[in-house]
């Protein structure tokens, strides 16, 4: 009989993954709770009424028709000893090898004040669909000359640069609805992804209106109320007309059930293979993993997807797992038509994924308006692609 793989999870990862193991001839099955993915990249542009809803939503009929067993349930374990996937409705599915893509879970319990009844007042927005429209309807609504708070969660998280486009849309959001607003971004470190590109970009662009506080300077949020709409930081309290708090993270609960993430809450893989360290035949990418110097994108998952899944075929076939490169670009918007990046490439190097020294690198700092118009569309242009090749 030909090898079969369950894949958890038809996100970024999973879906692409899918895709590439039933291309390689694989008996594939995808465990989606899921019947339609709604995208994380371009939803803080629907939160800022850049963009509809829509265009965020993708289905799975284009993975059926290549040969993928797309099973919308939710997966409640991974038996790694009997090599099965347990589903909620009692299925039993058998594999060969699994790959686990869950992306994240937000932490509930890791901010008092912070649990997913308070979400539904301070939307988290972290993981879009309803979060995002209840998110861009509170702008909406809000009356003008009220301030927006945000409270941007430490490392590791989702996105690293996601918060500070998300802050840049809604100031260009305010500046163009709401003139008489302030958006007051709370955050509890020091340093972050392309700091001095968007720093730049928010002095010339919403200069008065966007106030960064970090760490430093008593950024961190210890306590919301979320009744009150308040945030309590080390420094004192702040209200809000609204407030967008983006709690910690670990990976999603299907990793945590299978034993697949380690104390710190995330899954520990080897680099060239990204199969578990801690749950032997089970390979984990994503969000989901410790990737070393790799952020958590969905770039970085489909990179990862394509040399998880490499790495399977040959395991499956007792070949010698190849050797791998791995590309990301993070493109932000800090504005409609200004767009900038950041590039790496990485390879597995002392256990971990490890930054190739001198390649990659972000925009120019001193750029013409022309080359941010021209990163704003390849933004776009990159989001096509990527959604093409995962669920088109
Ligand atoms: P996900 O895409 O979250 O997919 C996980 C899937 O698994 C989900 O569909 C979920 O329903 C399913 N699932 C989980 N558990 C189970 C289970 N037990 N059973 C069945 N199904 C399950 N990345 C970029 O590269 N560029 C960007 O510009 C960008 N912008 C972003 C902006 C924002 C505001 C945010 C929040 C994120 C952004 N990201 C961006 C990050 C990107 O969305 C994630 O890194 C990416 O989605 C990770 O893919 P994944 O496969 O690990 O997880």
């Amino acid at each position: 009989a030909s090898a079969r793989v369950v894949v958890i999870g038809g996100g970024f990862g999973g879906a692409t993954a899918a895709r590439s193991l039933a291309r390689a001839g694989i008996a594939t099955t995808l465990v989606e709770a899921n019947p339609t993915y709604t995208a994380c990249p371009f939803s803080n542009a629907v939160i800022a009424g850049l963009r509809p809803m829509e265009a965020q939503r993708f289905g799975y009929d284009a993975l059926r028709a290549e040969g993928v067993s797309v099973v919308h349930q939710r997966a409640t374990g991974v038996d790694a000893t009997a090599k099965r996937v347990i589903l909620a409705d009692g299925t039993v599915l058998p594999f060969d090898r699994a790959l686990v893509s869950p992306g994240i879970e937000l932490r509930f319990d890791a901010l008092p004040g912070y649990d997913e009844a308070a979400s539904r007042a301070m939307p988290h927005a972290w993981q879009a669909g309803a979060q995002t429209e209840l998110l861009a309807a509170q702008l909406a609504a809000m009356p003008d000359g009220g301030t927006v708070i945000m409270a941007v969660p430490p490392n590791p998280y989702r996105c690293p640069p996601g918060p500070y486009e998300r802050a840049s849309l809604i100031a260009h959001f305010l500046k163009s609805r709401k003139p008489r607003s302030k958006l007051l971004v709370l955050d509890a470190k020091d340093v972050f992804s392309k700091q001095r590109l968007f720093e730049a970009a928010w002095a010339a662009l919403y200069p008065g209106l966007l106030e960064y506080v970090p760490l430093a300077m008593g950024g961190r949020v210890t306590e919301v109320d979320a009744k009150a709409r308040r945030v309590t930081t080390d420094f004192g309290s702040h209200e809000g007309a609204v407030v967008n708090v983006i709690p910690p993270q670990r990976a999603g609960a299907i990793a945590q059930a299978a034993g697949l993430a380690d104390r710190s809450g995330w899954c520990p893989v080897d680099p060239s293979s990204f199969e578990s360290r801690l749950v032997p035949g089970v390979h984990v990418i994503g969000d989901a993993i410790i990737a070393g110097a790799m952020p958590k994108s969905a770039f970085a998952a489909h990179a990862q997807a394509r040399v998880a899944v490499a790495a399977m075929v040959a395991m499956l076939r007792g070949a010698p797992v190849p050797a791998a490169r791995l590309l990301n670009t993070c493109y932000s918007l800090v504005a409609p038509g200004y767009g900038i990046s950041v590039a790496g490439v990485y390879r597995p190097a002392n256990g971990v994924l490890a930054d190739i020294p001198g390649a990659g690198g972000t925009s120019p700092l001193d750029a013409p308006a022309s080359v941010r118009e021209a990163e704003a569309h390849y933004a776009e242009d990159w989001f096509a692609t990527i959604t093409a090749d995962a669920f088109a």
